[in-house]
């Protein structure tokens, strides 16, 4: 049986929502991200591993989304094999800009969807950047539009832990209002923070379950960067960072107790440009962690919501 028969995957959310394919393509403001400025920053983050390089300056703020468009789209549309029909997601993944000016950004977000085979946007964010003003402007854009958070965790002492520097009640709050206007919403969670158990895990499932408004998660195993506070952390206790193993088994639980109708966009942390810089990385490639994955659901006979309490 193949992976999307047991879990709702985002290849099969996107054919069936645009009756093709359709392929992210990342777009970065180039901005410093304002919580490693003012606190620090994440302690598992190491930003080259995600922030996207581009040769655009960033001048022409209204016109950034659409020149990186122009640079990247050939790139990803002659690597899939396909010509200028690929429809596309212009993904802004590195968080909004600090102070963000929400008309400029209305602007530049309807510039980027001028180019061709644009479908929607993504925006990533952290829930402290978001306020009514900007839902307001996301909601009402003529173009499908999609809101990742980062949530992490629902558990305030991991939040403090990874010095996220952000509150659960005011994520709460995010979540509400976004619900209040409609968005999508996706939410990011790492899996393997540390003093979090099984059960510690499944809380934090339960809770994304609990809010309508979450309709993808995006599913991180613990990736620890060299040069980064995590590897300090871990720096006399290597054998505690989570492996391969542990993970799947981690991975079959929560499918089975995520709610059916939510959307798992990703499944490992798969940064191709990250993993020369982990310690104890999963050893092999995406492709077999994956047929892995398959296997262990196959065994268990997971269908994802199987175990879910909300239906
Ligand atoms: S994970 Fe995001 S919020 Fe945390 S330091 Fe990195 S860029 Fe900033």
């Amino acid at each position: 049986m193949r992976l999307e028969e047991r879990i709702n995957t985002y290849g099969r959310y996107l054919r069936n929502k645009y009756g093709c394919r359709v392929f992210r393509v990342g777009i970065t403001f180039r901005a410093a991200c304002a919580h490693r400025l003012s606190s620090g920053g994440c302690i598992f983050c190491l930003p080259e591993t995600f922030m996207v390089s581009s040769i655009v300056d960033d001048e022409d703020f209204i016109n950034i989304g659409y020149r990186q468009l122009h640079e990247l789209a050939p790139k990803v549309r002659n690597g899939v094999g396909e010509g200028d029909g690929l429809s596309l997601l212009a993904y802004f993944q590195d968080g909004l800009p600090n102070d963000t000016d929400v008309p400029e950004l209305e602007r530049m977000f309807i510039r980027t969807t001028d180019y061709p085979g644009v479908r929607g946007i993504i925006v990533s964010s952290r829930c402290d950047s978001i306020d009514e003003v900007f839902l307001s402007m996301l909601s009402k854009l003529p173009i499908d539009t999609y809101l990742e958070l980062g949530l992490q965790s629902s558990h305030q002492s991991s939040l403090d832990l990874l010095n996220r520097h952000e509150n659960i009640n005011d994520i709460k709050s995010v979540l509400d209002l976004c619900s209040d206007y409609g968005i999508h919403v996706g939410v990011h969670l790492i899996i393997g923070i540390p003093n979090e158990n099984e059960s510690d895990i499944l809380q934090t499932i339960d809770f994304v379950n609990s809010y309508p408004v979450i309709k993808e998660v995006k599913l991180h195993n613990l990736t620890v960067y060299k040069g980064t506070r995590l590897a300090d952390y871990y720096s006399d206790k290597l054998d505690e960072i989570p492996d391969l193993d542990c993970y799947l088994h981690l991975l079959g639980r929560i499918i089975a107790r995520l709610r059916k109708d939510i959307v798992v966009s990703r499944l490992f942390t798969s940064n191709v440009r990250g993993n020369n810089r982990a310690i104890k990385p999963f050893l092999g490639v995406k492709r077999n962690w994956l047929s892995r994955l398959s296997k262990h659901l196959e065994e268990q006979q997971i269908f994802q919501g199987i175990n879910c309490p909300v239906r």
